[in-house]
Parts: structure tokens; C-alpha cells; sequence
């Protein structure tokens, strides 16, 4: 099978595309035959060699997203069966690949209504998204929440759960193609973040009071201004970040705001077990929908990684084999 293989740490053009050997599955596992693998900018990172985890060992298959239909099973795996449309939440092998062994557990049913490549989108954006609003920020019904980069993976998601958990949606984008792609996905207010003048929309859009809940994709760019924005007791999620900024503590302690940092990798079992409930209900009920925004083809792999960190985000990047 053909699958992209990284051999050193460094720029996307790393990735290459090979000839490997097809997975077989163990005791618990599966053969995935991925139809769209999504592309996560937690990928880049990797790539480069600058991930702040464990690098992976030299040579490696990058992705952890992905979608298609189970090829093959091992003993003991009832989860699934040969020929069932599933998407995954991580694999042994990588999922840029044609084909993708995953520990039984990372395989869940992909519903009938949603495209391999909408599979692709599941879960780095969404669960990112409702750990952020439910276990980290402790939203509630009818709070005010700023999605800060709501037209990329994670945006997106957290736009549709949020909106669904009535709560007042502003979200953000940088062009006017995203700004309408915010709207369309249930946003009370699109604000662009390139305005001089967002922060003022910001405040008029809460009638001066602030967001409650801000979960802010660039960290490094946002950080003083979003304590100078929140609410009094409001709570600002650091979601995405690339690089330093200097805040002022003050700010933080004129309104009781408080910060909460988060990984996706730090869930404990039990949000484990509750995003993957969360998702599933999601998924089926139609409040979860991920929007799609390029494609890829899996050789083109790193042209999507520059894609993904480019300005002008519109859901996400997949990579077609
Ligand atoms: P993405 O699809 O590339 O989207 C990036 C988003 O950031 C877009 O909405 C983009 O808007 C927005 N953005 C760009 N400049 C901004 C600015 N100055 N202020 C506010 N937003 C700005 O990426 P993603 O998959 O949604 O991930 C978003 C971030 O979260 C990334 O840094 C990613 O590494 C991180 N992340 C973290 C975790 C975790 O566990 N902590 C999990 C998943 C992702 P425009 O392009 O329209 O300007």
C-alpha cells in the first residue's frame, strides 16, 4: 500500500510518498482501508520536530484522523465488522496511508449521512471543541461564549455545539468567506479578528459586559486583549497557541477571570468515555456536521500541511488516497 513516511524532522517536503507493507491485524485490532484522513495542524508540529510531546520514532506515518471501511479484523474485536463505514481516533501506523491498524478501541460507526472525508473532520475538531465547552469552561445554557477562530476544525465544531447548548455564539474569522461560514454554522455575531476595531464589536455585541466563555485558538496573539474583553468571573480557554505574549496579571484580577490551558491529550478516561458520548449523540442527531473546506490528494501531503497553517481557514483539510 501506499503511505506517506516522514525520515527526519523538518520542513513538509519531508513527506514522501512509498510503497509499505499492508498492516495485518493482531488479537483487537482493525484494518482500516482510509477513504480521508484529516489533516490537524497538531500534524505540522510533529512534523517539524517542535511537538512540545514524545516525538514519534523515525520513520513514521503522520495522522491521527481519518475515515473508511474496515478491511480486516483480528480475534476478539466485536466492535466491528469487514465492510462496516467507520471513522478513527488514532492508529498504531498513521492514517496518510491507504490503510490504517487501530486498536479496536479507536473505531467508532461513521453515520450514513456524513462523507468519509466529513469522518475525517470528527474527532480532533469536536472533541477538542466539547471538551473545551463542557468539561474545561463549564458552560451554561444562555452565557455568552467567544469562538476566537471559528472558521477553522475546531471552530466550527465548537460553533455547532455551542449554538445546540444555548448558548450566545460570537464567532471569529479573518476573511469574508469564513465570516459567512460562521454564520452558516449558527453563530449569533461573525466578527472579523483583521478589524482594528473588533474588540468594540465584540463589546457591543454583549452590551458591554464581555463574553462570559472565550475559547481562543491563538493564544499568542489574543491573550491581553481577551482578559481586557471577558466578563466579570469570565473564563478564557487557551485551545491553540504558537509563541509568547506578555498579559497583564491585573487584568485577570479586576473581573475574576481566569485562564484554563488544555490539551486534548490530558483527557482522564471518564472524558474519555463522556466526549465519545457526547459525539456519538452529536453525530447522530445532526447537530454535529463537519464542514469540509479542501482536499487533498494523500501524495499532495505537504502542500495540505502549508494549507492548514495559512490564513483563510474554511473547516478542515483531508487527504484522499
Ligand atoms: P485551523 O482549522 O487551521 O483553524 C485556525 C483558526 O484560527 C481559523 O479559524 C483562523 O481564522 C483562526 N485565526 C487565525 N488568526 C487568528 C487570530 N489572529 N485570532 C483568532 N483566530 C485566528 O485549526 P484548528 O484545527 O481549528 O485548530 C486551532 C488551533 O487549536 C491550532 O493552533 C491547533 O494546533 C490547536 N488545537 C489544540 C488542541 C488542544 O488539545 N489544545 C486540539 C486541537 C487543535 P482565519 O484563517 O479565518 O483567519
Amino acid at each position: 500500500m501506499k503511505a506517506i513516511r516522514v525520515r527526519e524532522f523538518g520542513p513538509p517536503g519531508t513527506m514522501k510518498i512509498e510503497e509499505v507493507s499492508d498492516p495485518a491485524p493482531g488479537p483487537g485490532q482493525v484494518v482500516v482501508a482510509i477513504r480521508a484522513a484529516g489533516v490537524n495542524p497538531v500534524d505540522t508540529y510533529v512534523r517539524a520536530g517542535t511537538y512540545a510531546r514524545k516525538k514519534p520514532d523515525l520513520p513514521y506515518t503522520p495522522g491521527f484522523d481519518g475515515a473508511g471501511i474496515v478491511e480486516s479484523v483480528g480475534a476478539e474485536v466485536t466492535r466491528v465488522k469487514p465492510g462496516d463505514r467507520v471513522y478513527i481516533n488514532g492508529t498504531l501506523t498513521g492514517s496518510y496511508a491507504e490503510k490504517a491498524l487501530c486498536p479496536e478501541g479507536n473505531v467508532y460507526p461513521l453515520p450514513p449521512r456524513l462523507t468519509f472525508a466529513q469522518g475525517a473532520g470528527v474527532y480532533v475538531p469536536y472533541a477538542t471543541a466539547a471538551h473545551a465547552i463542557f468539561h474545561v469552561a463549564r458552560c451554561r445554557p444562555a452565557e455568552t461564549i467567544l469562538i476566537h477562530g471559528a472558521s477553522g476544525g475546531v471552530g466550527t465544531a465548537a460553533t455547532q455545539i455551542a449554538k445546540a447548548a444555548g448558548m450566545r455564539v460570537i464567532g471569529t474569522a479573518g476573511t469574508p468567506r469564513g465570516l459567512e461560514l460562521v454564520t452558516a454554522q449558527g453563530a449569533h455575531f461573525a466578527i472579523n479578528h483583521r478589524s482594528e476595531s473588533y474588540a468594540e464589536q465584540i463589546a457591543a455585541a454583549t452590551g458591554g459586559r464581555g463574553p462570559d466563555v472565550i475559547l481562543e485558538m491563538l493564544a499568542n496573539v489574543n491573550l491581553a486583549r481577551d482578559l481586557t474583553m471577558a466578563a466579570f468571573r469570565g473564563r478564557i480557554v487557551v485551545i491553540g497557541n504558537r509563541g509568547t505574549i506578555e498579559i497583564s496579571p491585573r487584568d485577570a484580577m479586576a473581573k475574576d477571570v481566569s485562564i484554563h490551558g488544555m490539551m486534548l491529550l490530558n483527557i482522564t478516561p471518564d472524558e474519555s468515555t463522556q466526549l465519545d458520548a457526547i459525539l456519538a449523540a452529536g453525530l447522530e442527531n445532526g447537530v454535529m456536521t463537519p464542514v469540509v473546506g479542501r482536499e487533498f490528494l494523500l501524495a499532495e501531503a505537504a502542500r495540505a500541511h502549508e494549507a492548514v497553517l495559512e490564513p483563510g481557514a474554511y473547516g478542515k483539510i483531508v487527504l484522499v488516497p
